[in-house]
């Protein structure tokens, strides 16, 4: 078993043309409560994902596929349909071995499912990844259009049991090229017909979960606050702009692109901002002294060593899995009094701003700015202050009391469709969609 999982990616593409086939999918047996391999030479891979409680969660599906351009292993991981299709971003990013390529997938979708469920989308939890092979040239944009595209069509082999969209290390052209061969996606560009850019968005979205948990820590509105802020791209840059309009006294940013920092610099010229080139790995922007912190840039930056030393009373930004250990870090900030906000509760507005860009886009879409209304049911403001109230009732952390509301909310079947996926997925293991 520890044979397989620990193979390179680019080692178990070999292992499946030994077998034959290009395509591999687990699935889970509701009743059996077991993982179904579709070829029983990859029942270690099964038995693996059941072993894994830290990450695998019942998922619906793992769908795998060999690219046949470049021996790169493509994936689309299904965690729960009740609510409706499992949508999530399309990760490309490098895995040494082929357990951190399905944890990673199997995490991120469940992530995605819990911040659909609250948001209120009719939309389950999925996601997929690509695995980037370091000697691949993918900066190259036909590399990328024909990866792309193989993609897109892996998709529409799914039937619909899968919706892709962006996300890190996906450019929207690589979305346009997506939607070249499958309708099973969102977040498209504008120019081929979708949202475009959902940055402004999301940080629009931060801020009002900022207010929110300034409100629920008693500490007022965010007029006159300290903000600091790593990462100063799509996201932190809109931020800066929403939180100069919410009238915070001072912003400092860091960030390690000198080209990022120069168009900030040029955007906020007059402004209460103070940019910080440095280094990659030099943290100490989530120490400043500070009001809000908003890590803006990667995952896994609050852990034992930062959590210590943040000065900040709330932390609230747009980076994904910013809890090194969810659990262990969710219980050190709130042992030192700081409320954190859980990502997926901050950060929902992304998914929102495409989720639903199929019917067509109004400028002013009444549709998502209730999202922004701090007194529309379901609203940031209202779910991140209900969430914050919940752990406080309950004594869970701000994580726990977002997870058990989300997986709550993840039970309640689409109000149309009801649980339709889960046949999708059904027919394509009966009708041999592995050993096509
Ligand atoms: P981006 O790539 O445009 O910006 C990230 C910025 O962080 C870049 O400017 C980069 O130089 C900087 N950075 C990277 N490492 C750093 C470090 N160690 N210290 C300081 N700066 C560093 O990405 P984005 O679209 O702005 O997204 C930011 C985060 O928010 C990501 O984690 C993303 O997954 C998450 N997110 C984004 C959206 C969205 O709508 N774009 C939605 C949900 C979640």
């Amino acid at each position: 078993m520890a044979s397989l999982v620990s193979q390179s990616p680019s080692r178990f593409c070999e292992t499946l043309k030994q077998l034959g086939t290009r395509r591999a999918c687990l699935t889970f047996d509701p009743k059996e409560r077991r993982v179904v391999a579709s070829h029983p030479a990859l029942n270690p891979l099964a038995e693996w994902l059941l072993s894994n409680t830290r990450d695998f969660a019942e998922h619906e599906a793992v769908f795998l596929q060999r690219s046949e351009l470049s021996d790169t292993l493509m994936g689309a991981f299904v965690h729960k349909t009740v609510r409706g299709q499992p949508q999530g971003g399309l990760r490309f990013w490098p895995y040494d071995e082929l357990d951190h390529f399905l944890s990673d997938g199997l995490r991120l979708a469940q992530g995605m499912g819990r911040k659909n469920a609250l948001a209120g989308l009719w939309w389950g939890g999925g996601k997929g990844v690509i695995v980037r092979n370091p000697d691949a040239p993918f900066q190259n944009e036909g590399y990328r259009a024909a990866l792309y595209r193989e993609y897109g069509s892996f998709i529409s082999s799914l039937n619909g049991a899968y919706v892709t969209a962006e996300d890190v290390g996906t450019r929207p052209s690589d979305m346009a090229n997506v939607f070249a061969t499958t309708r099973f996606v969102s977040c498209v560009p504008a120019e081929v017909g979708g949202s475009g850019n959902p940055s402004p968005a999301t940080a629009k979205g931060v801020v009002c979960s900022m207010q929110a948990s300034l409100e629920f820590a008693g500490l007022g509105s965010l007029e006159g606050k300290t903000v600091a802020m790593q990462g100063l791209g799509n996201v932190g840059a809109a931020m800066v702009g929403e939180l100069l309009a919410a009238g915070v006294a001072r912003i400092a940013a860091a960030d390690i692109s000198a080209a990022n920092l120069e168009a900030a610099r040029l955007r906020f010229q007059d402004a209460p901002v103070s940019l910080h080139l440095v280094e990659r790995g030099d943290d100490h922007i989530l120490t400043a002294p500070c009001d809000v912190l908003a890590p803006n840039a990667l995952g896994g930056v609050l852990n034992p060593t930062t959590i210590p030393k943040i000065q900040a009373k709330i932390v609230c930004g747009a980076a994904n899995n910013q809890l090194l250990d969810p659990e262990r870090d969710a219980q050190l900030l709130a042992a030192r009094g700081i409320l954190c906000v859980p990502d997926f509760v901050a950060n929902r507005m992304g998914i929102v701003n495409c989720a639903n860009e199929q019917y067509g886009r109004l400028s002013e879409d009444p549709a998502i700015l209730r999202h922004f209304d701090k007194h529309a049911p379901g609203s940031v403001f209202q779910v991140t202050l209900e969430v914050l109230r919940r752990a406080s009732e309950r004594g869970e952390t701000p994580t726990m009391a977002a997870n058990l509301l989300a997986d709550e909310l993840s039970q309640t079947p689409h109000p149309i469709w009801g649980n339709r996926t889960q046949h999708i997925i059904d027919d394509l293991v009966r009708t041999g969609w592995a050993n096509g």
